[in-house]
């Protein structure tokens, strides 16, 4: 089944840029993805073909207008149905690595691009779009955030990356950062491969990565830490239930 990437944009010359190279790039040759770009300004309503206009109780920028987004949306869901419609926004939930796994496992994705000062608000109460961030910085326009979010599901897609185990042991889907790798040269400017990786000992191997990805989360990412201790703490009700269960 091919994922479906639909764009909503004011640039569609920036799609498919850097997903038209490498694993993405030859993914997209091959069917597993596809990709449309939807030109929002095709949905301007006047002669001028506006999609923007001043922000309302006074300030900077421009704000892009609801009926013109509006008509850009419906007419990707009436080709798409089925397909989630996200709105790129510094104001919207953070993506993570469980949310991308989430949608590269539906049929595809709408996302809605943002410029200059962003969307008016009532596009998210008129419509089922949902907002989306890609970190805590603002970008110029939501295309490099939709590049972000399409990178992270197209590589999940079955055939995408070489090792089928690849995924598997990356940063985030533990709820750790990974472990950190090496390769040849084994001496480095005086700098050695760490003796244990070298042992062919693979439960060793495996309890020092998994104590070098703990440290280096703790270290690192506080944040992701204090999730990962919690859940092993306090185990959902269900998993509770299951280990009392196991022990009798
Ligand atoms: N005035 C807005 C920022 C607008 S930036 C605010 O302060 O919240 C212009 C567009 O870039 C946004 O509409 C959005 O589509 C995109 N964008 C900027 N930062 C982003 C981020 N961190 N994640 C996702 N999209 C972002």
């Amino acid at each position: 089944m091919t994922f479906a990437a639909t764009v909503l944009t004011l640039y569609p010359d920036m799609f498919p840029g850097p997903l038209g190279a490498s694993l993405a790039g030859r993914a997209l040759a091959e069917g597993v993805w596809s990709l449309s770009t939807v030109q929002i300004r095709d949905f301007a309503i006047d002669r001028h073909r506006t999609v923007d206009d001043t922000p309302a109780g006074g300030g900077a920028g421009m704000v892009l207008r609801p009926d013109v987004l509006a008509a850009a949306v419906d007419h990707a869901r009436a080709r798409q149905p089925h397909a989630p419609v996200l709105a790129m926004s510094p104001r919207g939930k953070p993506l993570t690595q469980a949310r991308v796994r989430a949608l590269a496992a539906g049929p595809g994705v709408t996302i809605l691009c943002g410029r200059f000062e962003g969307f008016d608000e009532r596009i998210f109460e008129g419509r089922d779009v949902e907002p989306v961030s890609i970190g805590d910085y603002i970008l110029s326009g939501g295309e490099v955030g939709a590049l972000v979010l399409l990178d992270a599901c197209i590589r999940l897609l079955p055939g995408v990356m070489g090792a089928a185990s690849s995924g598997i042991e990356e940063s985030f889907e533990s709820g750790l950062l990974e472990y950190p790798h090496y390769t040849r040269p084994v001496d480095w400017e005086g700098r050695t491969i760490p003796e244990v990786l070298r042992s062919g000992d693979h439960a060793k191997i495996a309890a020092w990565r998994k104590h070098q990805a703990e440290t280096e989360t703790r270290l690192r990412r506080p944040d992701l830490w204090e999730r990962y201790r919690s859940a092993r703490v306090d185990p959902p009700s269900g998993a509770r239930q299951k280990s009392r269960d196991d022990t009798k």
